[in-house]
C-alpha cells in the first residue's frame, strides 16, 4: 500500500501522520490488528485532552524518570505500537536510564517478534530481552501469552515501564511486587489506576520528553530524585487529568456557541 502524504496545512496532520506510522507498522508485522483499535481508544482520549502534554503529565514524566534512575533493575516492556511509533526514542530512554528493552506481546506470533526485534536493532538497540530463544519465567495469575517474561528482564526487575499496557497484566505485575510506570491516555483505564506512576499523555509526546528529562537528570544525586518520587501522588494526578478533560470539553462547547452568537 502506498503511504498517504498528509498536506502540511491539514488541521489534523500530526494525528494522521501517527496513524500512517501505525499502518506502516501493521504492514511490516510490527503492529497487531488489535493494536490499531487500541490506538483508536487512545486517540479519543487525546482529543479530549486537547492533544497537548499537560503540566501534570510533565510532572509524572519527571517522577517516572527519577524512579527509573533510582531503580536497581529497571526494565522497559515494548509492544508493537511502541515499536512502530517511538523506536528511536525508546532505545535512547533505555540507554539513558540503563533499563533493558524486553519484547512482550499479547498477540504473539514469531514473525511479529522478529519484526519488532529487527526494528529495535535498526533503531540502535544493543540488546533486546524477551525473545523466544532466551530463558524465561512465568508471572503467576496471568493466563495470556504475556505471562512469559525474561529471566534477566521483567522477572528480576524492581521497576517496569509498561507503555500502553493491558489492565490484567499491570495488576499481575503489581501482584508480584513490581513498581509499575505506565503511559496511558485514558486516566480511567485499569492500567492507569493500578500503576504507581501514570503518565496521561500520548507516547509520541511523552517518550521524547522522558528522553529529555533523563538526559538532564541522569547525574543528579539520589536525594534530589527521591524528592520527585516521594512528592508524586498518582490518585491526585489521575483526578486532575479527569478535571482537565472536563474543562477542555466545556471550553470547546462554550467557544463553539460564542462563535454562533450574533
Ligand atoms: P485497561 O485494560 O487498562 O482497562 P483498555 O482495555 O481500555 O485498558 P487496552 O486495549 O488494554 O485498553 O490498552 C490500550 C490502552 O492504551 C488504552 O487505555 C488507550 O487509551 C491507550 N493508548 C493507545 N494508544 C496510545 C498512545 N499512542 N499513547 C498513550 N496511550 C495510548
Ligand atoms: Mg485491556
Amino acid at each position: 500500500m502506498t503511504k498517504i502524504e498528509v498536506p502540511a496545512d491539514h488541521p489534523r496532520k500530526v494525528s494522521l501522520d501517527v496513524r500512517e506510522k501505525l499502518i506502516e507498522g501493521h504492514e511490516k508485522n510490527i503492529v497487531a490488528t488489535a493494536g490499531l483499535l487500541a490506538h483508536g481508544r487512545g486517540e479519543a482520549f487525546d482529543y479530549m485532552l486537547g492533544e497537548i502534554t499537560s503540566t501534570q503529565a510533565m510532572d509524572a514524566c519527571r517522577a517516572a524518570v527519577a524512579a527509573m534512575l533510582l531503580a536497581k533493575h529497571p526494565v522497559i516492556s515494548v509492544n508493537g505500537n511502541v515499536c512502530a511509533l517511538v523506536p528511536d526514542e525508546i532505545v535512547e530512554l533505555s540507554e539513558l536510564t540503563r533499563a533493558p528493552l524486553e519484547i512482550n506481546l499479547f498477540y504473539y506470533r514469531p514473525e511479529r517478534e522478529d519484526a519488532i526485534l529487527e526494528a529495535l536493532l535498526a533503531a540502535g538497540a544493543k540488546e533486546v530481552l524477551g525473545t523466544h530463544e532466551r530463558p524465561s519465567e512465568t508471572i503467576p495469575e496471568l493466563s495470556s501469552n504475556r505471562r512469559k517474561v525474561d529471566s534477566e528482564g521483567i522477572a528480576k526487575a524492581d521497576l517496569v515501564l509498561v507503555p500502553l499496557e493491558d489492565g490484567d497484566r499491570t495488576e499481575a505485575l503489581k501482584g508480584i511486587g513490581k513498581f509499575v510506570i505506565t503511559i496511558d491516555l485514558n486516566p480511567m483505564s485499569r492500567t492507569a489506576v493500578f500503576s504507581d506512576i501514570t503518565i496521561v499523555d500520548n507516547i509520541v509526546r511523552a517518550v521524547p520528553l522522558m528522553v529529555q528529562y533523563a538526559g538532564e537528570m541522569k547525574d543528579w544525586p539520589h536525594e534530589m530524585l527521591d524528592v520527585l518520587v516521594a512528592g508524586f501522588n498518582n490518585r491526585r494526578n489521575l483526578s486532575s487529568e479527569v478535571s482537565l478533560i472536563k474543562a477542555h470539553l466545556t471550553s470547546q462547547i462554550d467557544s463553539k456557541y460564542r462563535e454562533d452568537e450574533p
